[in-house]
C-alpha cells in the first residue's frame, strides 16, 4: 500500500469541517431546541419531503441517469436531479459521476476505487472524503460526454452557489411561510442533510459489507433488503454492480426500490424514455453461474465420498444442460433480433421463436430450483 495515500494525505478542511458541524448541531442543537421549543408537524413533513427529493436526486439522477444513462430524462427532469442533487452536498453531478464510473471500473482496488469498501467501514463511509487520497482524485476523462451537457456542466461551474441557496432558500422560504424559520432551518435543513448524506454513504460501506452475492461473487457488493429501505432501493447493490446499465436495482417487482418505481412514474407522464433493463436470461444465467461456483467450492470442501461423487455428477449434468440452454438462447435471440429486422419477416416465424425463448426461460427457472436443492444436500 501506498504509504502517502493512507496517512500522509492531507486533510480536506472544507469536507471535515462540513461533516462535523452539520453532525453537531443534528445531534445537539436539533434535540435541544425540540425539547425547548417543539417542532410543528409541517416541519416535520417537509423534513420528509425534502430528505426524499435529495434521496432521488441522487439515486434516480445522479447515479442511474448521470453516472450509468440506463435512461434519457427530459431537460425539466434533469434541472429538477441537478437542483436537488446539489442540495444533498454530494459534489456536482459530472465529479460525482466520475468517482462513481471509477469505483465500477476498479471495485475493490484499494489504490484507485475512491470508496474501497475493503479499506473499511469508516474509510468507505465517509473518510474518503476527510482527505485529499489519490485514489478519490476524479478523473474527468472518464465523463467527457457529461462535459458537452450544458445542464450538468452549469450545475458544476455554479455548485457551490446552486448548493448554498438551495439548502438556506428553501428551509428559509418555507419557514418563513410557516412562521417557524428556526425549526425549518433546523429539522429541513440541517437535520435533513445529515440524515441523507449518511443515508447515501451506506450505499458505499454497508452495501459492499453485509449481505448475500446471487449475481456475482467477483467483487464485495452485496444486495441487502435493509440496505435497500435506507437507501431508495439501492441496497440491492450486487445486482447494480453486475448489470449497472439497467435502470432497476430492486429487480424483482416485490423488491424495495422506489428510485425504479419513480424513474417508471416518469416514463409514464412522459419525462423519462428508453429504460435500459437487462434480458430476463441472462439475469439467470448470472444466478446459476454463481451457484454453479459455490457448489463446486462446496464440493472441494465436502469430506464424504460416495455422497461427493454422486453430487459432483449431478451438478456436472445440470452444468452441461445449462450451457446446452445458454447456447441456445444465445442463437434463438440473433434470429429473433434478425428476424425482427427484416422488413418482411413473417408472425409465425417470430411467434415460434418467441415460445421457443419462453421455454427455454422456463427450463432454466425450474433448474434454478433444482440447484437450491443441490446445494442443500451440499450444505
Ligand atoms: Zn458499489
Ligand atoms: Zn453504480
Amino acid at each position: 500500500m501506498n504509504a502517502r495515500d493512507w496517512s500522509a494525505s492531507p486533510r480536506n478542511w472544507v469536507t471535515t469541517l462540513m461533516f462535523a458541524l452539520t453532525a453537531l448541531v443534528a445531534v445537539v442543537g436539533v434535540p435541544w431546541y425540540g425539547i425547548v421549543h417543539g417542532y410543528s408537524a409541517a416541519a416535520w413533513v417537509w423534513f420528509a419531503v425534502i430528505l426524499s427529493a435529495n434521496e432521488l436526486a441522487i439515486t434516480c439522477g445522479y447515479h442511474r441517469l448521470f453516472a450509468h444513462v440506463t435512461y434519457e430524462a427530459h431537460p425539466a427532469l434533469r434541472l429538477v436531479y441537478l437542483l436537488f442533487g446539489a442540495m444533498a452536498l454530494q459534489n456536482s453531478a459530472l465529479v460525482w459521476s466520475a468517482g462513481h464510473r471509477i469505483h465500477h471500473r476498479y471495485i475493490d482496488d484499494p489504490q484507485r476505487d475512491p470508496y474501497c469498501a475493503r479499506r473499511g467501514f469508516w474509510f468507505s463511509h465517509i473518510g474518503w472524503m476527510l482527505r485529499n487520497y489519490p485514489s478519490g482524485e476524479p478523473d474527468l476523462g472518464t465523463v467527457r460526454e457529461l462535459q458537452h451537457d450544458r445542464l450538468v456542466m452549469w450545475q458544476h461551474r455554479h455548485y457551490l452557489a446552486i448548493a448554498l441557496s438551495m439548502n438556506l432558500g428553501v428551509p428559509l422560504l418555507l419557514g418563513w411561510a410557516e412562521g417557524d424559520v428556526v425549526g425549518f432551518l433546523l429539522l429541513a435543513g440541517v437535520l435533513r442533510l445529515v440524515v441523507s448524506h449518511h443515508l447515501t454513504f451506506c450505499i458505499n460501506s454497508l452495501a459492499h459489507m453485509i449481505g448475500s452475492r446471487p449475481y456475482t461473487e467477483d467483487n464485495t457488493a452485496r444486495d441487502n433488503a435493509v440496505v435497500a429501505l435506507l437507501t431508495f432501493g439501492e441496497g440491492y447493490h450486487n445486482f447494480h454492480h453486475m448489470f449497472a446499465h439497467d435502470y432497476r436495482n430492486g429487480v424483482r417487482w416485490w423488491q424495495w426500490d422506489p428510485s425504479k418505481w419513480f424513474i417508471n412514474l416518469m416514463h409514464w407522464v412522459g419525462l423519462a424514455r428508453n429504460l435500459k433493463s437487462v434480458p430476463w436470461f441472462r439475469i439467470q444465467r448470472a444466478i446459476l453461474e454463481t451457484q454453479f461456483r459455490r457448489a463446486e467450492r462446496q464440493l472441494a470442501q465436502s469430506g464424504d465420498r460416495a455422497k461427493l461423487e454422486h453430487l459432483r455428477q449431478r451438478v456436472a449434468e445440470e452444468y452441461a444442460s445449462f450451457t446446452a440452454a445458454v447456447t441456445a438462447w444465445s442463437q434463438l435471440r440473433e434470429q429473433w433480433l434478425q428476424s425482427t429486422r427484416r422488413a418482411v419477416a413473417e408472425r409465425w416465424e417470430r411467434s415460434i421463436l418467441q415460445m421457443r425463448l419462453k421455454e427455454l426461460e422456463h427450463g432454466l427457472r425450474l433448474q434454478y430450483r433444482r440447484m437450491r436443492l443441490l446445494q442443500a444436500q451440499l450444505a
